[in-house]
């Protein structure tokens, strides 16, 4: 049987380098590209013919174009390269000047006679790459979405939270006029009392307003130092008109000696309102007249553990594989996004989110953050 050399023109190994769904090129010691198969015609948009004997960094964009022919200079010389044998990301271009991601393996064909050879072997990621930015998109108008349906759930609360201070400030203005009307001896610094404590209650609604914009904020992760405490305590404020409806009472032992973490604010307002609202809505399911919630921040070892533990009628053992599963819902009206979301984005934080089922009965989720991301 004779042997075939891959330079040789051989046909079984043209009908195998056509064949292949990767692009095969393969280069001489100076660069110059000797083959370049069907598919890579196809990805880099150039025949065969016009890039035979061209210098393979003309698939490249710079930085690596310039860089490449050193580069292979120095390898014959020293005989180490990162790149053999290893699969690397890399970015390749086209006829058209169009940059894309590519996968790229070079291995070195031995040869009896003659200079060193080399086989690049490479997949175009474009469209891999494209699907991967979809998803993700796909994800955070998701995560988005689960945060308007929240919001729209807790309208109620929140119109309260707004409406507390502006009874406030219309009880001052009026107390203010009545100052200036009825009393002959009202002293300018009652009246400027009064105009301090409008402008407090006027800060407080505004406050409350700014916290809902970012709430509604679409967008990317930003994560920055935040004191954890102050966001579930912000979070919290929230709930104050449906707590006081339902009875339900709602306990907050904030962690001591945590100094911030490095996490997007929205996000994690987001895992608390999601955990809160479903033991509120577990609880009043079963019309329980004891229904209480209870928050309980604490470092353990490396990280920061947030449980959110109800007195509820927890969720029976059948169900608890399913829990985290996204559309799994027990509720009429459920959707049964929300803890999926929430998995989610503890996980893009480093951490995690467990149920646990406690003895005393009812339900605990734990939302466990990296002591490392603290900023
Ligand atoms: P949804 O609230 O739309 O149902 P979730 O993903 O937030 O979606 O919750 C999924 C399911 O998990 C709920 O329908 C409920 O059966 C169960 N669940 C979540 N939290 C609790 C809880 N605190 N107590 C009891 N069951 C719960």
């Amino acid at each position: 049987m004779s042997k075939e050399q891959p330079t040789g023109g051989a046909s079984t190994f043209d009908v195998l380098m056509d064949a292949a769904v990767d692009a095969i090129i393969l280069i001489d010691d100076r660069g110059a590209i000797l083959r370049f198969n069907r598919a890579a015609q196809k990805i880099f948009g150039y025949p065969a013919d016009f890039v035979r004997g061209k210098n393979v960094s003309m698939l490249m964009p710079e930085p690596d174009r310039s860089k490449h022919n050193a580069y292979l200079e120095r390898y014959l010389k020293s005989g180490n390269a990162e790149i053999i044998g290893r699969e690397r990301e890399v970015s390749g271009v086209r006829s058209t000047g169009l940059v894309f991601p590519m996968r790229l393996s070079v291995g070195e064909v031995g040869r009896e006679h003659g200079g060193k050879q080399f086989v690049g072997i490479l997949r175009d990621l474009s469209e891999q790459k494209a699907i991967e930015e979809q998803v993700h998109q796909l994800e955070e108008q998701l995560v988005h979405a689960d945060r308007l349906v929240i919001l729209g759930e807790l309208t109620a609360g929140i119109a309260h939270e707004i409406n507390q201070p502006l009874t406030a400030i219309a009880a001052y203005a009026d107390a203010g006029r009545h100052l200036v009307e009825r009393s002959v001896d009202a002293s300018p610094e009652d009246i400027h009392g009064i105009c301090e404590r409008i402008g407090e209650q006027s800060r407080r609604a505004a406050e409350v307003v700014q916290r809902l914009r970012k709430l509604v904020r679409t967008g990317t992760v930003s994560k920055a130092s935040h004191d954890l405490n102050k966001i579930i305590r912000n979070t919290l404020l929230l709930f104050e008109y449906e707590l006081n409806k339902s009875g339900i009472d709602l306990v907050f032992m904030a962690g001591e000696g945590l100094r911030n973490l490095y996490v997007d604010e929205i996000q994690i307002q987001q895992i608390l309102v999601n955990l809160v609202k479903n033991s509120l809505d577990a609880i009043n399911a079963v019309g329980q007249s004891d229904g209480r919630i209870e928050i309980q921040v604490k470092i353990v070892g490396k990280e920061v553990a947030v449980a959110v533990q109800d007195n509820g009628p927890g969720v029976p053992a059948i169900l608890r594989p399913q829990l985290f599963d996204s559309f799994f819902t027990t509720k009429p009206k459920g959707v049964g996004l929300g803890l999926s979301i929430c998995k989610n984005i503890a996980a893009a934080h480093g951490g995690s989110l467990g149920y646990t089922s406690p003895a005393e009965g009812g339900s605990c989720f734990t939302l466990r953050l990296p002591l490392e991301h603290i900023g």
